[in-house]
């Protein structure tokens, strides 16, 4: 039996893999069973230095509230992205999904470009809120091959967290859970995130992980097109990008710019609000330990981050921001990555029958969508597998 630690981008991944080929499948994952709409409710927020880490804990993982962004990263998966991007339904945002913000925005850069998303357009109805849960179930989630799987035969234990793996001589042969049950198995497939993969291996005593974490750092800067009733907050965020060497740039709503408007004393409503997402390829520089997440911003993330904000102003005012309304949010990540790619790649065991398949295996710095490589990674992964345990 293969057991799967989380249920989120790369356990739910490797699970349908595994079980669509007629194996033994069991997904141990830490969260609840969740309706998408209030996927809100759960989000789990580290903060280190100032920088506050994003991640949601239930069943389908932080894709619960991702805004589907979909880029390939890596050009030696090609056949695996081809194989997600089907099954993910991605594609561009119609012209349709473009709102008001967004053609402003378009007006100012021959640059701009769509983004890929996995989102059905057929259903979105453009209501901006990706990120808190799609009221629409337009939006494809790891619980899409959760179900998959359990068509197959695998088996699904919710609120199952897992503290250690079981580890006789050089071979994982099973885990136990915060409860103290133990399971056993063939091969055990850690894929509970960059935060608690490395602390379920500190556990079960392989000490040397953890560096190398990083989370695309990014911010929102905003401000008022005055009179001008755009209603960005309710419309498909970051349909467009540029890609900057170092940073990526994307129409963004923030929930904290009114707030931050507001406290300049300026007068503003949110619908007159216009903004930009600038995402910086942090140095993975942070650490995650047992008990702490140490995650600070360097030098250089630093002058990326003011080039970024620089270029992010410039075009809000050109699309007629009034600039003495600028604010820029505090520094946030939702892509923590990195922390066990010191010690594999994904395909190489750590031990005998003992595997990593999230986002701790990437190596930093980033600064793009991850979620499309690491699905595609799961499925090379997955394929490995087969025959090894
Ligand atoms: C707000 C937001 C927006 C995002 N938007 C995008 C986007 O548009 N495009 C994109 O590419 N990426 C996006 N991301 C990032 C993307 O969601 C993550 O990079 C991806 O989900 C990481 O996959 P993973 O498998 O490493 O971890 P996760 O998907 O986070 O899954 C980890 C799972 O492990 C479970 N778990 C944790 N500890 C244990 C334990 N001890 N025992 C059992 N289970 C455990 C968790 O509950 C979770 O289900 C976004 C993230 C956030 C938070």
């Amino acid at each position: 039996m293969f057991i799967v630690v989380g249920s989120g981008a790369s356990g739910a991944t490797i699970a349908k893999e595994l079980a669509s080929l007629g194996k033994e499948v069991l997904i141990l994952e830490c969260g609840s069973i969740v309706d998408v709409k209030k996927a809100a409710t759960t989000y789990r927020t580290i903060t280190s230095h100032d920088i506050e880490i994003l991640q949601n804990i239930c069943i389908g993982g932080s894709t619960v509230t991702t805004l589907g962004n979909s880029l390939r990263l890596d050009n030696e998966l090609k056949d695996y992205y081809l194989e997600a991007e089907k099954e993910l339904g991605v594609n561009e945002p119609p012209d349709s999904h473009i709102g008001n913000g967004t053609r402003l925005l378009l007006e100012t850069s021959s640059e701009w470009k769509k983004m890929p998303k996995s989102i059905d357009f057929s259903k979105c109805r453009s209501c901006g809120k990706c990120a808190f849960g799609c009221p629409y179930d337009a939006k494809w989630t790891a619980i899409h091959y959760i179900n998959y799987a359990i068509s197959k035969g695998a088996k699904l234990l919710p609120e199952s967290p897992v503290d250690k793996v079981i580890i006789k001589g050089e071979k994982a042969i099973g885990v136990r859970l915060i409860n103290g049950r133990e399971i056993m198995g063939d091969a055990v497939i850690l894929c509970a995130g960059a935060i608690d993969t490395p602390r379920i291996l500190i556990k079960s005593g392989i000490e040397d992980v953890g560096s190398g974490f990083f989370v695309d750092i990014f911010i929102t800067v905003g401000g008022i097109v005055e009179n001008k009733k755009l209603c960005f907050d309710r419309e498909l965020n970051m349909a467009i990008f540029i890609n900057r060497e170092g940073y990526l740039l994307s129409p963004h709503y923030s929930i904290f710019l009114l707030p931050k408007i507001l406290s300049k004393g300026i007068r503003a409503n949110k619908e007159e609000i216009l903004g930009i997402m600038v995402k910086i390829a942090d140095e993975p520089n942070g650490i995650v330990k047992l008990d702490s997440v140490e995650k600070s911003i360097t030098r250089r993330d630093f002058d990326l981050l003011e080039r970024g904000k620089k270029e992010a102003e410039e075009l809000l005012i050109h699309s007629g921001v009034n600039p003495n309304t600028i604010v820029y949010t505090h520094l946030r990540g939702a892509h923590p990555g990195g922390s066990c790619s010191s010690i594999t790649d994904g395909y190489t065991p750590i031990l005998e029958s003992l595997y990593v398949a999230d986002a701790s295996i990437l190596k930093g710095p980033l600064g793009m969508p991850p979620m499309l490589t690491i699905i595609a990674k799961s499925k090379k992964i997955a394929s490995t597998l087969v025959g090894r345990a």
